[in-house]
């Protein structure tokens, strides 16, 4: 249940109301909530001078469920905002690897009138002996393209330990699947301000997925995004499998702003553009593309990388896609 408390309230009633229901406060410029587990479907009445309204709620999807809040929230990146006919279409390599390649793809986001840069410095690896990533080295990197081409940068973290460091160089957050279930990280990022971008574990349902989104939003930071880059399934000719039947849940359910990335789904570089049409056809918030100059030599997720011909080819392809579903590409 979602609580709501009247304006000018001491703080120590709503302490005293959460603690009769195992209550988390969460305190936004717009109200003070109470929310407890919701199995709760009716407040303590002793509490009604304190109250302003009350959404019984039938799972623990409830700050991003839509019957709490029915429009799409609106997440400003430079100059895109969620929620509106806008989608960021955020592209780049997997991994910063240097300095002259994350120039080349800063150019090509700049050429092509986009306005976002999405890289990792810190890669969560599934094996110890392969590319980690060059870590603040990178993230330098990456605050100096924007700097200098005035583009907002998306960067991954990849444990609690650095969540500081990535805070202060990136414009958004993007936890990885590996990392959706990591409650530091989780608790962290609610407790800062900056647009997050929660990828969904590839093992998670959508109801564990959204409850991980709740971590950070009933730690006090409305600023979130889901990406549904791919699950699990008994199928092993693609990487994962694009669950878009998620993605229309996910729109329909949640009043947080839905990315798709259909390259990590995929995992090879030949089914990625017309994933991406799928994707841009439903009318999403946003779209994740990995895109390197030159795929064969990239020291993570080379097979699924796009090379930057094909990926003006495929933007080319996007703009009347984009256009027929009412939206803009920034
Ligand atoms: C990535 O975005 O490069 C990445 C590691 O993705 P995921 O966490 O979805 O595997
Ligand atoms: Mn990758």
């Amino acid at each position: 249940m979602i609580i709501q408390i009247k304006e000018n309230i001491a703080e120590s009633q709503t302490e005293a109301l959460a603690a009769t229901c195992e209550g988390v406060v969460v305190k936004s410029a717009s109200a003070i909530l109470v929310v407890t587990p919701s199995a709760m479907k009716a407040h303590d009445p002793r509490f009604d001078n304190i109250i302003e309204k009350c959404w019984a709620m039938d799972s623990d999807i409830q700050l991003a469920s839509r019957k709490f809040m029915p429009e799409t929230r609106k997440i400003s990146i430079g100059k895109f905002t969620s929620g509106t006919a806008q989608t960021l279409l955020t592209i780049g390599p997997c991994g910063v690897e240097g300095e002259e390649m994350l120039e080349e793809s800063a150019k090509l986001i700049v050429e092509s009138g986009l306005t976002s840069i999405r890289a990792g410095a810190f890669k969560p690896r599934t094996s110890p002996y392969s590319f980690q990533g060059m870590g603040e080295e990178g993230l330098k990197l990456l605050a100096k393209m924007r700097d200098k081409y005035g583009l907002s940068v998306v960067t991954e973290v990849r444990d609690s330990t650095h969540v500081q460091l990535v805070l202060d160089y990136a414009d958004v957050i993007q936890i990885g699947a590996k990392a959706m279930y990591d409650h530091g990280i989780l608790r962290a990022c609610g407790r800062s301000q900056k647009p997050i971008l929660l990828k969904r574990g590839f093992g998670t349902t959508l109801q564990e997925f959204v409850q991980a989104a709740e971590f950070i939003l009933s730690g006090g930071n409305p600023n979130l995004m889901l990406c549904e880059r791919g699950i699990r399934t008994f199928e092993t000719k693609s990487r994962f499998t694009l669950d878009l039947c998620g993605a229309a849940y996910l729109k329909e359910n949640t009043n947080l702003p839905v990315v798709l990335d259909p390259s990590h789904a995929m995992g090879y570089g030949y089914g990625v553009p017309d994933l991406a049409r799928a994707c841009m056809a439903m009318g999403v918030d946003g779209l994740l593309i990995e895109v390197h100059p030159n795929p064969l030599v990239a020291k993570s997720d080379a097979s699924q990388q796009l090379n930057h011909e094909s990926f003006r080819k495929l933007f080319e392809s996007l703009k009347p896609i984009a256009a027929a579903v009412g939206r803009s590409i920034v």
